[in-house]
């Protein structure tokens, strides 16, 4: 068994840390970190639980350490759910003290020497942890995965990309609450409402989503070649962000072409059978009122990403429509994370 921690256990991607780790059967928890608000607290007295499924035994009676590298002992792999403020201070001091520090925070994603990762996308990317050591003199190394709408969006951009000539992409989404945070969104400005706007929310998947496509070379990274253009909104839903996506595509396509290419898509996990890795990583819906988040979000528990609705745009010609549905703090986060450590753990 690998030794893990997780930094911010106490807030909503920290729990679900938590909850995937539970049962881990190659990583265990034996360090738990949160703000000095939460330090020196038994795990279960200090967390607010908001999650289903009761808190593993595991984690109740860790106790909780302030968030120090100092404070946490003997452990080789530490997953990041801080916010994005404190983790650009901390996760570095983490690496340097010899941990891998798979990330969900924003801080170090677009860092040159830090690769942006999903698995199932771009495995190749983690090239640049060597470099990084080199770079930053670090024992330990950082390891980002994307914002969690991205996460879901670019899961099935991957296959599209791979096979047909992407022009444009634009993506409408719809997030759920989580994604915000426990105390994000107070219930007043959400129930009955909408919000459309969510900072900074537009500009990571127009960023994150070439960046992932993108080729590394000699340690370079050139990011892909059209244009995404994302209008991001938060919705009354609690888990699973929904997306619209349209595509413009350089040359007309098959639809059964597009479902085909989605349906039998593949990726590294799949083919090492990683324990956290979902069979298959993308579910095609017939009906037409699905994907809804309320009943796919939990696909492959929280793994997979499902996508309906695929269809030929009626108005413009090479241009492709279909909606996705992804769990933001699974596969959009916590989920993400473990699987990028887990193919870690396997490869390097
Ligand atoms: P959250 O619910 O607000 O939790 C924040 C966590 O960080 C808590 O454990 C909190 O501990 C701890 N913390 C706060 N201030 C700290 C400090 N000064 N020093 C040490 N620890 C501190 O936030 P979240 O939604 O879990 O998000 C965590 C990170 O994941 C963010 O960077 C976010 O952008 C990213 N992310 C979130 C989602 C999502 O769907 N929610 C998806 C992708 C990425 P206390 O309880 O002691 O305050």
């Amino acid at each position: 068994m690998v030794n893990v921690g997780v930094l911010g256990a106490t807030g909503m991607v920290g729990q679900r840390f938590i909850e995937l780790l539970g049962d881990h059967p190659d990583f265990e928890i034996t360090a738990l970190t949160a703000s000095k608000r939460s330090a020196g607290k038994r795990y279960e007295d200090a967390v607010t639980w908001y999650l289903d499924s009761p808190i593993p035994e595991v984690a109740r009676d860790i106790k909780v350490v302030d968030t120090d590298p100092a404070e946490v002992k003997d452990v080789e792999i530490v997953f990041s759910a801080l916010p994005a403020d404190i983790a650009l201070n901390v996760e570095p001091k983490f690496a340097e003290a010899g941990m891998t520090v798979a990330s969900n925070a924003a801080a170090m994603r677009m860092e040159p020497d830090v690769p942006l990762v999903i698995p199932e996308v771009n495995p190749e990317h983690l090239e640049l942890l060597e470099i990084q050591q080199k770079n930053r003199g670090w024992e330990g190394s950082i390891v980002t995965n994307p914002n969690c709408s991205t996460i879901a969006l670019t899961m099935t951009l991957k296959p599209l990309y791979d096979e047909f000539d992407i022009e444009r992409v634009y993506v409408s989404t719809m997030q759920a609450v989580s994604g915000a945070g426990y105390d994000g969104v107070p219930s007043m400005a959400i129930v009955d409402n909408l919000v459309p706007f969510i900072g900074g929310e537009e500009e990571k998947m127009e960023t994150e989503t070439l960046e992932l496509l993108g080729d590394l070379e000699d340690g370079v990274l050139t990011p892909a070649n059209f244009g995404v253009s994302a209008s991001c909104h938060r919705v009354a839903v609690v888990d699973g962000h929904t997306e619209a996506v349209f595509i413009e595509f350089a040359d007309d396509f098959e639809v059964d072409d597009v479902e085909k290419s989605l349906r039998e898509f593949q990726g590294m996990p799949q083919k090492l059978d990683l324990y956290s890795a979902p069979q298959p990583p993308i579910i095609v819906r017939e009906e037409d009122n699905r994907p809804q988040p309320r009943m796919d979000r939990n696909a492959e528990k929280g793994m997979a990403v499902t996508v309906g609705r695929i269809r030929k745009d009626a108005a413009f010609d090479k241009s492709l429509r279909y909606v996705l549905v992804g769990h933001n703090t699974i596969r959009g986060a916590a989920g993400a994370s473990i699987l990028n450590a887990e193919l870690i753990n396997e490869i390097m």
